[in-house]
C-alpha cells in the first residue's frame, strides 16, 4: 500500500521534499466484530485548505496533519471489504480518506454511497462535493444575492470560483472574475458565461483593474485570495456591499494569515464582511445536491476538471494547485476502478 507522508511541518512554498511516498503492507482482512470497511481509493482531492494543515497550527478549525502519517482528505473510493451492513463490496463511496492506495475506514464512519452512473465519479469531490457546496452556501447563504447586483470573484476559474460565477449568472447577477492566466480568463468568459474577467498577473494595480471592470463598484465579493487582492476589493466596494471571505489562498504559505492594511474601508463603506466554513451548513446538502444535479443534467452548469494520474503525482498536483497551474478543479486519479 503506497502512502503519501508529510515529513514535517513547514512555512513557505510547498516542495516535493516536504513529502515522501512510503510503501507499507496492508492485509486485506477485517477485524472480527468491527464494522470496519476497506476501500480502494480512486480519486483524491488536493484542496488549498490542506496547506494550513501542514503548518502545525493547532488554533485552526481543523487539526494539523501528523508528520510521519499519510495525508488525508476528501476522496472517492470503491469498497473492497466490508463488515458494515450499510456497505457492500463494489459500492462506490465518498469519504475522508488517506492519500494512499487502500484505506481502512474504522466503523465505516463518514462513508457515503454515491451513484456512479448519473455523473462522473470525480464530481463527488468537485461540483457535487465540498467545493461545490462551498460555492452554493457562500453565495446563497452568506452573500444572499439580489438580481442585478454586481459580484466579483477572485480565483474565479478554480474548483469553487467557477461554480460561484455560474450560479450567480443563473441568479441574474453581473459577474466579474479574475484568474492567473489568459487561458483561465478565456474559460471564464467563453465557457462559464462570466460578463467580464481579467488576468490579475497582467495588472500592476489590482484596484485600477477592478475599477475598469466594475466601474460602478462591487455589490458582492466572493473572496478566495486575500492579501493585496482583498485590499483592492475593499477600495472598490459600493456602500453597504457584502463580502464573503471564503479563503485567502495567497497567504497560506505564510506563518500567520496577514490582513488587509485598509480595513477602515469596512467602516467608511459600511460593509458587511463574513467569513464562513461550508461545514457549518451541512443541513443544506440535500437541497444543494438536488439543485446541482439538475443544473448539470440540464447543462446549465459546466464543470471543468484538471486530472493528474497516479498516486505518485499527488504531491505534484498539490504544488501545482497552490501555484495556480491547475485549470479547473484539481483531482488525482489513483486507480480507474
Ligand atoms: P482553486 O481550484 O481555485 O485553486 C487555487 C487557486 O488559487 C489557484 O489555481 C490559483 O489560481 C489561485 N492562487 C494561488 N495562489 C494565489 C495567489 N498568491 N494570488 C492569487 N491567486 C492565487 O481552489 P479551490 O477552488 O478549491 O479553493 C478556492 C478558495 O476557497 C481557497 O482560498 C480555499 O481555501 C477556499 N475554500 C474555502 C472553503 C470554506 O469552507 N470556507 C471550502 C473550500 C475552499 P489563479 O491562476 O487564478 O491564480
Amino acid at each position: 500500500n503506497r502512502q503519501v507522508i508529510l515529513r514535517d511541518y513547514f512555512i513557505g512554498p510547498v516542495k516535493d521534499s516536504n513529502f515522501e511516498i512510503r510503501t507499507t503492507t496492508l492485509r486485506l482482512e477485517l477485524q472480527e466484530g468491527s464494522q470496519d470497511v476497506i476501500v480502494k481509493n480512486l480519486y483524491l482531492s488536493p484542496d488549498p485548505y490542506m496547506r494550513n494543515r501542514m503548518k502545525g497550527n493547532h488554533n485552526s478549525y481543523i487539526p494539523p496533519f501528523v508528520p510521519g502519517k499519510p495525508l488525508n482528505g476528501f476522496g472517492v473510493s470503491k469498497v473492497v471489504l466490508s463488515n458494515n451492513p450499510d456497505f457492500n463490496e463494489g459500492d462506490y463511496v465518498t469519504s475522508w480518506t488517506g492519500w494512499e492506495d487502500y484505506s481502512v475506514i474504522p466503523g465505516g464512519k463518514g462513508l457515503k454511497a454515491v451513484d456512479p452512473v448519473t455523473v462522473p465519479l470525480s464530481y463527488y469531490v468537485g461540483c457535487l462535493g465540498m467545493p461545490g457546496f462551498t460555492a452554493y452556501v457562500g453565495l446563497f447563504e452568506v452573500l444572499k444575492p439580489k438580481k442585478g447586483e454586481i459580484i466579483y470573484i477572485s480565483a474565479a476559474s478554480g474548483a469553487v470560483g467557477q461554480l460561484v460565477g455560474q450560479l450567480a449568472k443563473l441568479a441574474g447577477l453581473y459577474v466579474v472574475g479574475s484568474a492567473g492566466s489568459q487561458q483561465k480568463v478565456d474559460l471564464l468568459i467563453k465557457t462559464m458565461g462570466y460578463d467580464a474577467a481579467f488576468n490579475y498577473k497582467e495588472e500592476s494595480d489590482f484596484s485600477a483593474a477592478l475599477k475598469k471592470y466594475c466601474p460602478q463598484g462591487i455589490d458582492l465579493c466572493f473572496e478566495n485570495v486575500g492579501g493585496k487582492m482583498l485590499e483592492a476589493v475593499l477600495d472598490n466596494m459600493k456602500t453597504y456591499g457584502r463580502i464573503a471571505i471564503c479563503g485567502m489562498v495567497s497567504q497560506y504559505d505564510k506563518d500567520e494569515t496577514a490582513g488587509a492594511s485598509n480595513l477602515s474601508r469596512i467602516l467608511t463603506s459600511r460593509l458587511t464582511v463574513q467569513g464562513f466554513l461550508q461545514s457549518d451548513y451541512l443541513h443544506l446538502q440535500p437541497q444543494f445536491i438536488e439543485k446541482m444535479v439538475t443544473y448539470l443534467k440540464e447543462r446549465k452548469i459546466v464543470y471543468v476538471e484538471d486530472l493528474d494520474e497516479g498516486l505518485e503525482s499527488a504531491v505534484g498536483a498539490f504544488i501545482k494547485l497552490l501555484k495556480g497551474g491547475n485549470v479547473g478543479k484539481q483531482i488525482v486519479r489513483v486507480a480507474i476502478n
